[in-house]
């Protein structure tokens, strides 16, 4: 098939291109590169079985989009592209909706243009807001009262897509759409080829993991008073190939009709403690942990129940354990201590 994947440089974005290809698939990359890195892309293309092109532009250049779409006779969307950090989302609102609603819409139309009719979307479970413990673990049916911008710019698309979806049934060009609401994506891919490359990193793993190296003065803990049996918050820390699995069989499985929302997460939910003792058995070096006041607008805990995707998608993770993650970002950072300039520079040297 031949898959616009929108943000394919970037971390989520690039791992769904390396399975996509590895399938066979055509992969036709669009990224703005103002987070992505091209030499995640470029890496993946030296090594590809199928077809890769890459462009370098927003989705919110709408004709552009169509352009592609037609030339590439594209039959599925998958749309990461978007900014994605809460704290950011708060100081930064009319960014987010820009970026994350408004260029949105224009690929959508792009879609209608073009008679696009199957969109898989990255949703969150930042849409849930801050649920009641009655919620957890959490299926799709909870209430969804997002507490950030970010949060809402996500549902405000979910919902923007079932609004497209019904005006398509109701002109009988009826599309296939897909919601995966991820929950704490974590790890790198198991060949050692991609990882994570954030700056500023604020993720718990890689900022535990730049401890470990040395690259930090040491970390934080943001809270220990929660209601939680050691006082941090729990979180569910889905591996990045088990939620690109969860995209592909998304893919080939989804209907025409009313989309259909997916929660992604290996239905486990691990302190923020115990994911640390968990970094510290992998890497085997103890680095200072601080503990600091609570982070505004965490909640306590949040894990899935994707008992849905296991029965409609036939998903399964195939990482249960901490350490598998942990040891996958752990393998990827020692080698690429500069993320993917370290990629850059052993290239020119
Ligand atoms: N966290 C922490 N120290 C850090 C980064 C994160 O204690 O340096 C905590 C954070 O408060 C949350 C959990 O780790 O409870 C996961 O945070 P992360 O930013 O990785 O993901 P989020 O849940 O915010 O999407």
């Amino acid at each position: 098939m031949n898959i616009l994947i929108t943000g394919g440089a970037g971390y989520i974005g690039s791992h769904a291109v390396q399975r996509l290809l590895r399938e066979g698939h055509t992969a036709i990359v669009v990224d703005d590169l103002s987070r992505g890195h091209r030499e995640a892309v470029n890496q993946l293309d030296a090594h590809a079985d199928g077809r890769l092109y890459f462009y370098e532009s927003s989705v919110g250049d709408g004709t552009r989009m169509e352009r592609l779409m037609l030339d590439h006779d594209i039959d599925t969307v998958m749309h990461f592209a978007a900014l994605a950090y809460v704290g950011e989302s708060v100081e930064q609102p009319l960014r987010y909706y820009h970026n994350n609603v408004s260029c949105g819409i224009e690929l959508l139309a792009a879609c209608d243009r073009a008679a696009v009719s199957r969109f898989v979307f990255s949703s969150s479970c930042a849409t849930y807001g801050e649920p009641g413990d009655e919620h957890i673990p959490l299926t799709e049916e909870c209430p969804q009262s997002p507490v950030s911008p970010y949060g809402q710019t996500k549902l405000d698309f979910e919902r923007i897509l079932a609004a497209w979806s019904t005006s398509r049934q109701i002109a009988n060009e009826p599309v296939a759409v897909a919601m995966l609401r991820y929950f704490n994506v974590a790890g790198a891919d198991r060949s050692g080829t991609l990882g994570e490359d954030h700056a500023p990193e604020t993720h718990l793993i890689p900022v535990a993991i730049e401890a470990a190296l040395g690259k930090r003065d040491g970390m934080a803990v943001f809270g220990t008073d929660y209601p939680t049996p050691d006082g941090t918050c729990i979180r569910d820390y889905v591996h990045v190939e088990d939620l690109v699995d969860a995209h592909v069989r998304a893919m080939d499985r989804m209907q025409l009709g009313t989309p259909r929302a997916y929660n992604i997460g290996m239905g486990r939910g691990f302190s923020v403690r115990e994911v640390l003792a968990a970094v510290k058995r992998v890497t085997n070096v103890s680095f200072p942990v601080r503990e600091e006041p609570r982070r505004a607008g965490d909640p306590a805990r949040l894990f899935a129940c994707a008992d849905r995707a296991r029965n409609e998608l036939e998903w399964n993770t195939t990482v249960n354990d901490l350490e598998t993650v942990v040891e996958s970002v752990w393998h990827w950072m020692q080698q690429h201590p500069d993320g993917y300039a370290s990629v850059a520079a052993s290239t020119k040297s």
